[in-house]
């Protein structure tokens, strides 16, 4: 729909609209106001240089589109009825709960293989653990290819699914070869389209899921779901959408907790959202009331930073893991607040 500046367009103008928008296979229909005429668009205005076309004339002051740009990901789309399944769990039909260390330290795999055994007894239906890590520092540890083998040995112990970062073309192949199954995106690269697309190439026609957090400043709900789009565009529709808090930050914490984006995303998207609370406020004592807010918020999954002892940890965990008995008695309660929420049905506005 294009909004003129005035009340109504000349011939001359709406002539050259029309030739613009019939490039693009689409015509123009005037509806005629007492006071005003508005221009709507028949036919597929998802053409983004079109739109941009339209939006530098100097007599037009909107364009506004019907029509979303997330022809897969929408919620009207035919994948909307795709489930995704993560270590035995629908996702929308119980809490997914996937736990375990920010940084695994491969000097000491035992931290990794108690803290799996001791997030599954908690009940976590999945483990993570960063084998390649982005750090803001260039001299802090940065993982280790070893820590590799320390995650699928993880798996195999305990018989759940792992997830793990990765930042580059390399070590998407040696977790792709490995059998990690389920690839993280991390918030620093949700932009990057060109891992997005490689990411996506390569998990076209396997079993992964994807695992992408919202990128780390403000990214916009139309950034983050495209860069869902862009993954699921090479055919594997196993993304999962995991907002882990925005920088600028909330005074005191690390980021400014971000699951209220939730119902937003459930209102656009059919992808389930799994919120990592960690990486919001950053701070152990904080994770547990994020956590029930996000299954509140009406979150399908929770991805939580966990170790057996966080003081001997690295990267994140000595400030915001979790000890499993925390863990234990959070998803306890996240668990009743989802089925709570399941019965009550909500968000219905009836
Ligand atoms: C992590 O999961 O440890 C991590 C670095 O996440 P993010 O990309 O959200 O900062
Ligand atoms: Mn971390």
């Amino acid at each position: 729909m294009i909004l003129p500046k005035n009340n109504r367009l000349s011939e001359i103008e709406v002539a050259e609209l029309t030739a613009i928008v019939a490039e693009f296979g689409c015509r123009i229909q005037p509806i005629v106001g007492d006071v005003r005429t508005i221009y709507a668009i028949v036919g597929d205005e998802r053409h983004e240089l079109m739109i941009s076309r339209l939006e530098g004339l100097d007599y037009v002051d909107r364009v506004d589109t019907i029509q979303s740009p997330h022809k897969l990901m929408d919620i009207k789309s035919d994948l909307a009825r795709h489930r995704v399944k993560v270590g035995g769990v629908t996702l929308g039909e119980e809490l997914l709960v996937m736990a375990g260390l920010c940084t695994i330290d491969p000097k000491n795999p035992n931290y990794f293989y108690e803290t799996a055994q001791a997030v599954k007894e908690a009940g976590a239906h999945a483990l993570r653990g960063g084998v390649w890590k982005p750090r803001t520092n260039p001299y802090a540890f940065q993982g280790d290819n070893r820590s590799l083998d320390i995650l699928m040995e993880g798996s195999r112990r305990t018989g759940l699914p792992v997830d793990t970062e990765v930042m580059d073309e390399e070590q998407l192949r040696l977790a792709l070869d490995a059998g990690v199954h389920i690839l993280q995106i991390g918030a620093r690269n949700a932009l990057n389209y060109s891992l997005l697309r490689q990411i996506g190439k390569a998990v076209a026609g396997r079993p992964t899921a994807v695992l992408l957090k919202r990128g780390m400043h403000l990214g916009t709900i139309n950034e983050f779901i495209s860069a869902a789009e862009y993954i699921v565009n090479f055919g594997n529709p196993n993304v999962i959408l995991c907002p882990r808090g925005t920088q600028p930050g909330l005074d005191g914490y690390r980021n400014h907790p971000d699951e209220s984006i939730t119902p937003l995303l459930k209102e656009r998207t059919w992808a389930p959202v799994v919120v990592d609370p960690s990486h919001s406020v950053g701070k152990a004592a904080y994770v547990p009331a994020c956590a029930l807010a996000a299954v509140a918020y009406g979150a399908d999954g929770l991805c939580i930073e966990a170790h057996v002892s966080p003081n001997h940890g690295l990267g994140d965990d000595p400030k915001q893991a979790v000890t499993p008995k925390v863990l234990a008695e959070l998803i306890i309660q996240a668990k009743a607040l989802h089925a709570l929420r399941r019965a009550a049905k909500l968000p219905d506005r009836s």
